[in-house]
């Protein structure tokens, strides 16, 4: 149902971000993925994409921490496939410390990559958005945009930013046939939640068991990780026509974490 659409879904080279590409792609739609990794890998994502869309699927190593860079970026979509018609904002670094021991540095790049880069793409795609009387916003925030957990300051602010920054842009963009909104999940399946595990294990003597149950899923009720897919298929509903009165939303996909 997206023959003819654009996509920019920024961070995809891994996780959520990657799931979301495939199946906006698997719609039809062009899609232009962006992050870091390496190129081979990254070059048979774009192909596969490319092969499941029969569209275009173009690779922007815009580092979401430079506002040139996005500006670029999305300029670059709209001169080669159009629009952009549908903005995944979902590139995002986390940092664990207490604040008196959090870098500064840290600080700085998890607001410049999980919030500003938003507001960027946001107001470089808007306009085009509102030229062609459609479009559609999709944030990755997180349970951390309506709860918290001690020492992750940055982030926590940062998803907190996010859910008010797509409020505001839903009532800016309501008349347009342009919608805002974001997704909040809980702790997701992927690379970088697994690979924290042997760890974790080694560091406090616990089983495998323990450390998904007691430490990972310890604040998720459903005692199940969210999957990458899950996420992807409430962004693609977000894109349908039915979902066009959906807009400045926070949908929740954390196991009951919230509603603790
Ligand atoms: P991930 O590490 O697998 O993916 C992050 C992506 O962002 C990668 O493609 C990476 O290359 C890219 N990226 C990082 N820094 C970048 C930069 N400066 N410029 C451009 N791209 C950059 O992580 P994920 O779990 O898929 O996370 C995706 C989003 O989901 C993030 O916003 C994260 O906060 C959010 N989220 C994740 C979880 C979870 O449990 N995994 C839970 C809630 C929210």
């Amino acid at each position: 149902f997206l023959k003819g659409k654009s996509a920019i879904v920024t961070g995809s080279t891994s996780g959520i971000g990657l799931a979301i590409a495939k199946a906006l792609a698997a719609q039809g739609a062009s899609v232009m993925i962006n992050g870091f990794g390496e190129a081979e890998a990254i070059e048979a994502e774009r192909a596969a994409l490319e092969a499941s869309s029969g569209a275009r699927a173009l690779y922007d190593a815009a580092d979401m921490s430079k506002p040139d860079a996005i500006y670029a970026m999305v300029e670059r979509c709209h001169a080669e496939v159009g629009g952009p018609d549908i903005i995944v904002n979902n590139a995002g670094i986390q940092h664990v410390a207490r604040i008196e021991d959090f870098p500064v540095e840290k600080w700085d790049a998890i607001i410049a990559i999980n919030l500003s880069s938003a507001w960027h793409m946001m107001r470089a795609g808007v306009p085009h958005m509102k030229a062609a009387k459609w479009g559609r916003i999709i944030n990755t925030a997180s349970a951390h945009s309506l709860v918290a957990s001690p020492n992750k300051s940055a982030y926590v602010a940062a998803k907190h930013g996010i859910a008010g920054l797509t409020k505001t842009i839903a009532l800016e963009t309501a008349v347009d046939g342009v919608t805002v909104n974001c997704i909040s999940p809980g702790y997701v399946w992927t690379p970088l939640v697994e690979n924290q595990i042997p760890d974790t294990m080694a560091s406090r003597g616990l089983t495998r068991e323990q450390v998904v149950n007691d430490v990972l899923l310890a604040a998720q009720p459903t005692k199940q990780f969210v999957q990458p897919d899950q996420v992807a298929a409430l962004a693609l509903f977000l894109c349908r026509d039915e979902a066009a009165q959906i807009t400045g939303a926070n949908y929740s996909m954390d196991g009951g974490w919230t509603a603790a």
